[in-house]
């Protein structure tokens, strides 16, 4: 038998092995779906959810009357986006899966700026990353070519090569880290359109799109309207210097591009690309399983920009819900067998001036002065180190810190010691862990939240990537010392806040049930693998497949 025809042969075996339990005619007598439609809502909190659950009345409705686990984990202690989508369609921590931070330091590297994107490939001469946050960015290429394990996109091709593997995210780094290293085509959000891999060419349904959009986003738009439930979130929260959230609607002038990301219409964009991918390639109706993964990333740029308790959010996770709808209305249409996974990369945290209102007098920015650059130097004087290179350097003040190179061992050693002593001392952090420490944790096993501080670090280390310390700061702590660039507020914390996420499933007459107890998002790549014939064993991953069936039948066989 051609390797191509197993997954449509697994297919008719379940078709044709129907069981004689009545009980069983929802699941072990169907057969595989045809697509699968991982999603992820960027900084989508279980506490978003729960808190709007409610309320829903579009796609997350149908999502929530599902198999529902509305606790989530993206388990390990470095919350962002790229470790976050490291975890989802590959089934092993984000440190196994090499991405152990959205920016790392390689002052190893050649290049002048040492600072390496996770979705980027700083082997091609001439490139540089710059900084995330800033106006103008550096000129990366970007690729997965960090992400050390292969997805669930690329192991289906290798057993059913004529299976399509696709990605479309708002951010290279969601599409690249779910699609992975096999994609047939993959689109991510640059400037005014979306775009592609280095040396591919666009497809022209998505360049009509572009044009579409590209039209549109320069011009004015009038505000959302306000929901009745929104109401009560819109008040105005000052913040920095006089500017504030938290009453706005997304009205944008003529000529205001740049904001375009940080609201509804963003999203409404990213599956507006999905489905032009879906039709042109008419994914899901052929004689293979096809598998799209879609990131979108508006519900972060909302919640950076403007917090999770406002307005902002409230509009957003109505237009969140909508949005989905029409898109799996479009699906219905097609009459496409598709099963839907929706989670997120992490979760997030409101900003510390609405916080302290709000029940949280303790909610703080992070003191200026934590950071590598202003550390490093006090450790420099007090170790009498000549010069004027840093001796420390971090991507940002929490996170992996690394010791200069350039340094003597001795001298590393000693820079190292002095400065975990002193941030440990400072009233913000909550623990520094010693590199070593952290190598010589076992891989937690059982249920997230017991885990330590050290075994969540340990989920997000990788011996080749990560710093000589790892620094964790206390609860509530945003580290952002001054609000600037349009982020207000965070994520990338150890605590469950970030690490708690809503794992949905939604398939045609699937059995609705709630599993409260917690699972990770270590177990999607599996439990979708055992859905569509692509095992993926037990060495293979950290999580392990939900039987996601509801009744005696079990997904997992
Ligand atoms: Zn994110």
């Amino acid at each position: 038998m051609q390797k191509s025809n197993i997954v449509t042969a697994l297919a008719a075996l379940i078709t044709f092995s129907g069981t004689a339990n009545a009980e069983d005619n929802n699941s072990a007598e169907r057969a595989i779906p045809k697509l699968v439609v991982a999603i992820s809502v960027d900084q989508f909190s279980a506490d978003l959810f729960a808190e709007y659950r409610s309320s829903f009345t579009g796609g997350l409705k149908r999502l929530a009357n599902g198999v529902v686990f509305p606790s989530g984990y993206q388990s390990h202690a470095a919350t962002e986006t790229c470790p976050g989508h490291s975890t989802i369609m590959t089934g092993v921590h984000s440190g196994r899966a090499g991405i152990i931070a959205n920016n790392w330091i390689d002052l190893s590297i050649e290049r002048e700026d040492k600072t390496v994107y996770c979705a980027e490939d700083e082997r091609i001469a001439g490139t540089s990353f710059g900084d995330i946050t800033a106006a103008t960015q550096g000129d990366f290429v970007a690729s997965a070519w960090h992400l050390l394990v292969p997805t669930l996109g690329d192991r289906l091709k290798k057993i059913s090569p004529e299976s399509r593997n696709v990605a479309v995210a708002g951010k290279d780094r969601a599409a690249l880290m779910m699609g992975g290293h096999d994609v047939d085509e993959i689109y991510w959000w640059q400037g005014k359109g979306f775009s592609t891999l280095q040396g591919r060419k666009i497809m022209p349904a998505v360049a009509r799109l572009n044009e579409t959009i590209g039209a549109k986003i320069d011009k004015a738009r009038p505000a959302f309207e306000i929901p009745a439930r929104c109401s009560a979130h819109s008040a105005k929260i000052m913040h920095g210097d006089g500017k504030s959230v938290g009453d706005y609607a997304f009205q944008r002038p003529d000529g205001a591009a740049s904001i375009y990301r940080g609201s509804p219409d963003f999203d409404r964009s990213i599956i507006a690309a999905a489905t032009a991918v879906i039709n042109d390639m008419k994914l899901g109706q052929g004689e293979t399983t096809d598998v799209i993964s879609v990131g979108l990333s508006a519900t972060d740029y909302i919640g950076h920009a403007f917090g999770t308790e406002g307005l902002e959010m409230c509009i957003q996770m109505g237009e969140l819900d909508r949005s989905l709808g029409e898109f799996f209305d479009i699906l219905d249409g097609q009459d496409i067998d598709y099963v839907v996974m929706l989670t997120a990369d992490h979760g997030g945290l409101d900003l510390p001036e609405r916080m302290s209102q709000q029940g949280v007098p303790t909610a703080q920015r992070i003191d200026p002065d934590l950071n590598a650059k202003t550390i490093g130097k006090k450790v420099a004087a007090g170790l009498n180190i000549p010069g004027d290179k840093p001796v420390l350097y971090a991507d940002g003040p929490f996170g992996d810190y690394y010791v200069s190179l350039e340094l003597s061992e001795e001298q590393r050693e000693q820079v190292k010691d002095s400065a975990m002593a002193l941030i440990a001392a400072h009233a913000q952090v909550e623990m520094v862990l010693d590199r070593d420490d952290i190598a010589s944790v076992e891989i937690p096993r059982g249920s997230p939240e017991e885990w330590t501080l050290a075994e969540r670090a340990r989920a997000s280390f990788h011996p080749d990537r990560s710093g000589d310390f790892i620094v964790l700061l206390k609860k509530g702590i945003t580290p952002i010392a001054s609000t600037q660039r349009g982020y207000v507020s965070t994520h990338g914390s150890p605590w469950d806040y970030d690490r708690r996420v809503p794992i949905l499933f939604w398939r045609e007459g699937i059995r609705h049930f709630e599993q409260p107890l917690s699972v990770m998002t270590v177990d999607i790549a599996p439990t979708l693998g055992a859905l569509i014939g692509v095992e993926i064993t037990a060495d293979q991953t950290d999580g392990q497949c939900l039987d996601i069936d509801g009744g005696p039948a079990n997904s997992c066989e």
